[in-house]
């Protein structure tokens, strides 16, 4: 079970309206494209043209309106809340979730018993060695709301060791993972995730057009609707 080479997911007539948004005023209306197997899609556009209400539409955080025809390996859906889709997806959110706890037990995010060893491997991964040496605690540092504070780019960074953590969930959506990182940092990066892209569904929100000739797919949102759509030679 769970997203495989063969896996399809097809998405058509996708609105969403915020509740408090004007009557007809959509942040995202009639989307539609498929994703299949370990594909890499980009999307792209302008800020508030609707990819983070797209990314939580994909995570199951924000229900399509009426008229949203999903279908994953054929199957009708009516979200993304499916036990089949959350299991083998992992969601970095543009400001991720940090909870009050040691940096390690963020990181166990979705790994709860993982091994120290493995934490500290993923943390490296992630960029966030030198940081986490400057720590008097290191891994074992108290962070999140009424412990230390911390920049949204070591947010990020938790956030991306949560998910190579467990890179056994193979439908990975990033909302702008790289978006409070400086370049260097973020080529860095690059380095780690590239190769980990090869065997997941990656579903990628971005400014930072360096990553397009790396995607197989891009979508390109205005005002809520996909006004390009193809391979970065056909755009
Ligand atoms: P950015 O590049 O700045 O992250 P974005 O493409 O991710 O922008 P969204 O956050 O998806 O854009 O916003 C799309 C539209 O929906 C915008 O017009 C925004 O103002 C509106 N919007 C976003 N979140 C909400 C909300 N919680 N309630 C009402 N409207 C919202
Ligand atoms: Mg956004």
């Amino acid at each position: 079970p769970g997203w495989g080479t063969d896996s399809t997911l097809s998405l058509s007539g996708v609105s969403f309206r915020y509740p408090d948004a004007a009557k007809d005023t959509f942040a995202l209306q009639d989307i539609g494209f498929t994703a299949q197997g370990m594909e890499k899609i980009a999307i792209v556009g302008r800020s508030g043209s609707g990819k983070s209400t797209m990314m939580n539409l994909l995570a199951g955080f924000n229900q399509p309106a009426s008229g949203a025809h999903i279908s994953l390996d054929g199957h009708d859906l009516t979200s993304f809340n499916q036990p089949q889709w959350q299991d083998s997806m992992s969601y970095i959110p543009q400001e991720p979730y940090i909870f009050s706890a040691s940096i390690a037990d963020n990181i166990r995010f979705y790994v709860p018993d993982a091994s120290d060893a493995a934490v500290a491997a993923a943390a490296d991964q992630a960029g966030l060695t030198d940081w986490l040496g400057q720590l008097p605690d290191g891994l074992a540092t108290m962070i999140g709301e009424g412990q230390r504070g911390i920049s949204g780019g070591q947010g990020q960074r938790i956030a991306l060791a949560r998910v190579l953590l467990d890179s056994r969930r193979k439908i990975l959506l990033f909302d702008e993972p790289t978006a409070h990182l400086d370049i260097e940092t973020e080529y860095a990066l690059k380095q780690t995730l590239v190769p980990l892209f090869a065997d997941h569904l990656v579903i990628f929100a971005t400014h930072r057009l360096h990553w397009l000739p790396a995607m197989d797919q891009i979508i390109v949102l205005e005002n809520g609707r996909i006004s390009e759509q193809g391979r970065l030679s056909d755009l």
